[in-house]
């Protein structure tokens, strides 16, 4: 069947020549057909080139490039994305590993296919569609996934109904796409297990992007006093207790999240593991703790969803990161991130910076973390760059 043609206007064509994998609506000069929402439409520049093939919306992303060959869009195609998708994941060890069965199979425009995020947790994938296009795609992927990890995949879960756009004409309803509610058998992080509730969590059940820093935290633990803020299901606080901390304590706002975190430290260290869950807001508790510690985590969600958003998102951190500080042990060590995609890595450290200054104590920068190799940022679209950590010493 002939695609619709989205034809570009004069000069509009430079960011995909150079691979970028949006098009925004204002670079649209005329349609051949008015394109369905979701539809695969070819894309050609003024002066007659084909430029790229995607799924069309009516947003301000007005096509996400799945190509830029003129492909069909179909089985092969999800088969051969996804495939590609698994062989980065097995080049860095993460399949097969006996150790660690929880990762992302699929990063959106990061592994070329905008829009969609599959998260594997031991024998079900979890599918988060972020476009149209891409959840009428959904029973095609789904097949594609059961077809690529055939040994280890029973189900694929569906968990769009919070991030598809024009929900109300959709009206997407969470659910298992192939297969059913597994045994809840736990999943594993090196070794680490954790009980992973995609249809109740947050995301798709689990924060797969801090694995290696929860890793890093794990080697600096043996015998500190460490708090995790913004802990959610305590993966930190699992990493810091394996590593042989001493003591830690969850905080998070959210009571379900401490629950979580409690059941999970109780699954790796029984139920006398020297942890302390508490539901509390984050500032609230680091001004009234009355107490310090040797390792404090500071994992907040984005405070900038948005770019106006900006100016409070860094005041917020300056704010939170100064009272961390002031809550450290000499010698201590922060662990301290922000996921907003709109926060760059420059104006981050400088807000942490602010926060060291006014602190008026010696700090140094031992490591600068960012998302793991499952994470992928498309180097043509670097909006997918969000996770910036610093790990800093304060004397
Ligand atoms: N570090 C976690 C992920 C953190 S997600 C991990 O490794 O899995 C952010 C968490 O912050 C969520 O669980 C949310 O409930 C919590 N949160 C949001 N605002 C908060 C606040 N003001 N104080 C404490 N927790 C908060």
């Amino acid at each position: 069947m002939e695609r619709p043609k989205v034809i570009l206007k004069q000069g509009k064509e430079q960011s995909l020549l150079r691979f970028h994998p949006w098009i925004f609506s204002g670079a649209i000069k005329s349609v051949t057909a008015m394109p369905d929402e979701g539809q695969v439409v070819d894309v050609w520049s003024t002066d007659g080139k084909y430029l790229a093939s995607g799924h069309f919306a009516s947003g301000s992303i007005a096509v996400r490039i799945l190509s830029f060959q003129p492909v069909d869009i179909d089985k092969t195609f999800w088969l051969s994305r996804i495939n590609i998708a698994l062989a980065r994941r097995k080049a860095i060890g993460l399949y097969p590993n006996t150790t660690t069965n929880i990762f992302r199979l699929v990063h959106g425009e990061g592994d070329n296919l905008p829009g969609l995020i599959i998260d594997i947790y031991g024998d079900t994938a979890v599918m988060q569609c972020h476009s149209v296009g891409m959840y009428l795609a959904r029973t095609a992927i789904a097949d594609a996934v059961m077809q690529v990890l055939p040994e280890t995949i029973k189900a694929v879960y569906d968990k769009s109904s919070g991030t598809l756009p024009y929900r109300e004409k959709y009206n997407p309803t969470d659910g298992y796409l192939v297969g059913s509610e597994s045994a809840n058998t736990p999943c594993l992080e090196y070794g680490n297990k954790y009980h992973i509730s995609w249809a109740d969590g947050q995301k798709t059940g689990f924060f797969i992007d801090q694995r290696e820093n929860r890793l890093l935290l794990q080697l600096y633990a043996q015998g500190k006093s460490v708090l995790n803020t913004f802990g959610y299901t305590g993966g930190f606080s699992v990493s810091a207790l394996k590593g042989g901390a001493n003591e830690v304590v969850t905080v998070d706002s959210s009571a379900p999240a401490v629950t979580f975190a409690n059941r999970n430290v109780e699954l790796n260290f029984g139920a006398n593991a020297p942890h302390t869950g508490i539901a509390m807001d984050t500032f609230e508790y680091l001004r009234t703790c009355n107490r310090t510690f040797d390792i404090i985590v500071l994992d907040p969600p984005a405070f900038a969803k948005h770019s106006d958003a900006l100016r409070n998102a860094l005041q917020a951190y300056k704010r939170l990161n100064l009272a961390a500080i002031r809550r450290l042990n000499p010698g201590g060590l922060l662990f301290t991130f922000s996921c907003s995609q709109v926060v760059n890595k420059t104006d981050f450290r400088n807000a942490v910076f602010s926060a060291a200054a006014i602190s008026g104590r010696p700090v140094s920068i031992l490591h600068q973390l960012t998302q793991p190799a499952d994470h992928p940022i498309n180097i043509y679209h670097p909006e997918g760059e969000y996770l910036k950590g610093l790990v800093l010493s304060v004397l």
